[in-house]
């Protein structure tokens, strides 16, 4: 769709140049707004009653050197896109398996299923029917057909990092622990949303994305400062930044569909600048930002408090299976968190937290 001529293309595109350079270079300038250090707030979280089973919470696919062979050069345009050879890789390495397993652990994402190159249409499925935590009309709509979607366009083959929160799977077909991480901040946010189909379904409008994008990213950026080295932090500046480019391009391409391919890529590469700009100064700042149990405080304090205080493997409270979504809030999530099939090499932080930093967070509402 073009403009009337008097709104040519060539009118439109140097504004909206202007306007996003202008906005990514006070990100990269000042620490990114939308993409600052933000831990993810929640006092309770609705998980599934029901999806828990005797599976291993992170799994992988078979070897399918044919297939990925050509998931390999499937993933070649968002390798370019993304710079980065392990975009859509199909070869999922250690590092990254290990990233997404402590933080799921941390943050005892006790439900959530992790995917790492695997292609299981019959137990997503399964998860979409026993996903109890999203509201059956949403499932049996747009969650159907995300799953149809996955199973007739296989991530597999066609790649495409995502979670899917109906069925609460992240599917990873990429070697970037941030890639990863990301994921997993999408998770760990509809965890605490109460209407989590109506949080999904917006997500499908336009320029809503942006705000759903941030929250994941701004979890990922306060997880590295607590827990990641130098490295790791510039690393996920340097992917997490034009990722968030391909979103403030597609949403700024809404307005002006006539110059949209420009502002797309116009963005994707001033997210690429920002990005290299941020890593370069994170890779002068060596020291931890943030103490881990910072981070985790705002993120159910008490059950936190208790999780350190308990025998990581109990078993005790295997989960009920009741109607409705189980309300985790306090100590009968920490206990779900030795649920997780995940074998870290992760110390518990001191479930000292101090006071002041409690009442804050005692403060925080939940945000359907
Ligand atoms: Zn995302």
């Amino acid at each position: 769709m073009r403009h009337s001529a008097n709104q040519a293309p060539s009118d439109v595109i140097p504004l909206n140049w202007l306007w996003i350079s202008l906005v990514l270079w006070l990100c990269a300038s000042a620490g990114c707004a939308p993409l600052a250090s933000r831990p993810i707030a929640a006092q309770r979280i609705y998980e599934p009653t029901r999806t828990l089973d005797q599976e291993p919470q992170i799994q992988r696919g078979k070897k399918r050197p044919v297939i990925d062979a050509v998931g390999w050069v499937v993933g070649i345009p968002s390798k370019i896109l993304l710079w980065d050879r392990r975009v859509d890789n199909h070869r999922i390495g250690q590092a990254t398996e290990q990233s997404i397993a402590q933080y799921v652990d941390r943050n005892g994402l006790s439900t959530v299923r992790v995917r790492l190159n695997q292609y299981d249409p019959i137990e997503d499925w399964k998860r979409l029917v026993r996903n109890d935590s999203v509201g059956a009309p949403w499932r049996l709509t747009i969650g159907a057909l995300s799953v149809l979607g996955e199973t007739v366009i296989p991530g597999r083959l066609f790649g495409g990092d995502h979670y899917n929160p109906y069925t609460d799977t992240i599917h990873i077909y990429s070697d970037v622990p941030a890639i990863g991480l990301h994921e997993g901040g999408h998770a760990k946010d509809f965890a605490r949303r109460k209407w989590k189909g109506t949080y999904a379904f917006v997500y499908g409008l336009p320029v809503v994305p942006l705000y759903h994008e941030s929250v994941a990213t701004g979890d990922v950026v306060a997880y590295l400062d607590s827990y990641g080295s130098a490295q790791e932090r510039a690393e996920a500046s340097r992917i997490l930044y034009p990722a968030y480019g391909t979103y403030v391009g597609s949403a700024a391409g809404t307005f002006f569909p006539a110059a949209s391919g420009p502002i797309y890529y116009g963005s994707l590469i001033t997210g690429h600048l920002a990005g290299w700009y941020r890593a370069g100064q994170q890779l002068r700042q060596t020291n931890h930002l943030v103490s881990g149990q910072d981070y985790l405080a705002l993120w159910q304090p008490a059950s936190r408090l208790t999780a350190a205080t308990q025998d990581h493997s109990n078993q005790a409270t295997q989960d009920q299976v009741t109607d409705g979504p189980t309300i985790h809030s306090t100590a009968s999530h920490a206990a779900s968190v030795g649920h997780t099939a995940v074998s870290t090499t992760d110390t518990k932080q001191s479930p000292v937290i101090p006071s002041a930093v409690q009442t804050e967070s005692a403060q925080v509402a939940v945000q359907p």
